[in-house]
C-alpha cells in the first residue's frame, strides 16, 4: 500500500494545479478589460438589473442587429431574465463568467465561448468572482421583442460558483 501513495500524491497534484492553471490564464484584470477592442464604454445605464457594476459600449445599433460590448467587475453578474420573441448570442472574448439557464447548472465561459439563448429562456450572465469578464452581446431581431428582467442572482446561489 505505502508503495503506491506517491503515485496517488503526484496525480492528484498535478490535477488541480491544471485546474487551477486554466482558471488563472482566463482571469483577466481591470487594465486588461479596459483595453478591449470594441471599447469598455460607460457604466451601464441598466445597472438597476445588475449586481454589481457594469460598462456597456455600443458597437452597432443602426442596421437591425443591434450589438454591444459588455463588461462586468468581478462577482457583477445580471438579474434572472428573458429574451421575448428574438433571443441573445453572447460571444465571450475576455476573462472568466457565466451563464446559467433556470433549473440547470451555471456554465463556466471562457474567451472564444459563445452562448446560444434561445428566446422565453430564463437565465442570467456575469463574471467569476476574481475575473473582470466581457462579452459581445447580439440581439436576435424579432418583431416586438422585449427583454423581461426579474429577481437578483442571489448571494447564495453566487457563491457556489468557484
Ligand atoms: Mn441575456
Amino acid at each position: 500500500m505505502k508503495k503506491f501513495l506517491p503515485i496517488i500524491l503526484t496525480t492528484t497534484v498535478l490535477l488541480t494545479g491544471g485546474q487551477t492553471m486554466a482558471q488563472s490564464e482566463s482571469n483577466a484584470t481591470e487594465e486588461q478589460a479596459k483595453q478591449v477592442i470594441f471599447g469598455f464604454g460607460e457604466l451601464n445605464p441598466y445597472g438597476k438589473y445588475f449586481t454589481g457594476k457594469s460598462y456597456l459600449k455600443p458597437i452597432t445599433t443602426t442596421n437591425g442587429v443591434p450589438m454591444y460590448n459588455v463588461t462586468f467587475e468581478p462577482k457583477c453578474r445580471n438579474n434572472w431574465h428573458i429574451h421575448h420573441k428574438g433571443g441573445q448570442i453572447l460571444l465571450v472574448t475576455q476573462g472568466r463568467g457565466y451563464y446559467q439557464e433556470w433549473g440547470k447548472p451555471a456554465q463556466e465561459l471562457h474567451p472564444g465561448d459563445v452562448v446560444n439563448i434561445p428566446p422565453e429562456t430564463k437565465h442570467w450572465h456575469g463574471a467569476a468572482k476574481d475575473s473582470w469578464f466581457t462579452h459581445i452581446a447580439v440581439e436576435v431581431p424579432a418583431k416586438d421583442g422585449s427583454n423581461e428582467w426579474l429577481e437578483r442572482v442571489s448571494d447564495e446561489e453566487y457563491n457556489k460558483l468557484k
